[in-house]
């Protein structure tokens, strides 16, 4: 059961209060992926989340970057499903403004990392600009900025830090739409 790269990686990047705070995230959700080193270390992927079997995937030459960015992954995917039971609540129109109404399913998460490709760098900026891909390497970029692969992890539209934090804000906002009103008269 023990996977050394695992535990050094999920060690190294929780020494970052943004690791913790989306570990904690996902816990209080019940939704901490599986985590595995089971992709072959010379792939140009460095990691891999499927959501279908709540599956986290690194290489031995992953990062904690690599670790941190599919963290986010799990995270956005448990946001989703919030989105999606959700009436509308600040939560979900600050959801539909950052990430967009277009549903992260297993396939399209999988289909965009299969499309990482190091030879097509217009097709790697193109994988760099999905809304969920951006956050992803935004989250995990500001977080570990000294583990940036320059060739896929270039900068968005707005920088990595901005992303960052409106990513961090919309864990808030989901924990809040998922409290009880304490203020609600209801009976
Ligand atoms: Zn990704």
């Amino acid at each position: 059961m023990a996977d050394p790269t695992v535990d050094r990686l999920l060690a190294g990047a929780s020494k970052q209060p943004e690791t913790v705070r989306i570990l904690d995230f996902l816990r209080s959700r019940n939704a901490v992926p599986n985590m595995e080193t089971s992709l072959p270390g010379d792939t140009t992927s460095y990691g891999r989340f499927t959501p279908a079997y709540n599956l986290l995937q690194i290489s031995p030459s992953s990062v904690e970057s690599d670790m941190l960015h599919e963290l986010t992954h799990a995270a956005q995917f448990a946001l989703e499903g919030q989105f999606r039971k959700s009436k509308p609540n600040q939560f979900t129109e600050a959801y539909t403004k950052l990430i967009g109404e277009s549903a992260i399913s297993a396939g399209q998460v999988d289909s965009m990392i299969n499309r990482l490709d190091p030879k097509a760098s217009k097709e790697m900026s193109k994988y760099r600009r999905q809304p969920i891909e951006n956050q992803a390497f935004a989250v995990a970029d500001s977080v570990f900025p000294e583990q940036k692969l320059p060739a896929i992890r270039q900068p968005g539209a707005h920088s990595n830090a901005t992303l960052a934090t409106e990513f961090m804000i919309l864990l808030d906002l989901a924990d809040r739409a998922n409290k009880p009103t304490s203020t609600s008269t209801k009976k």
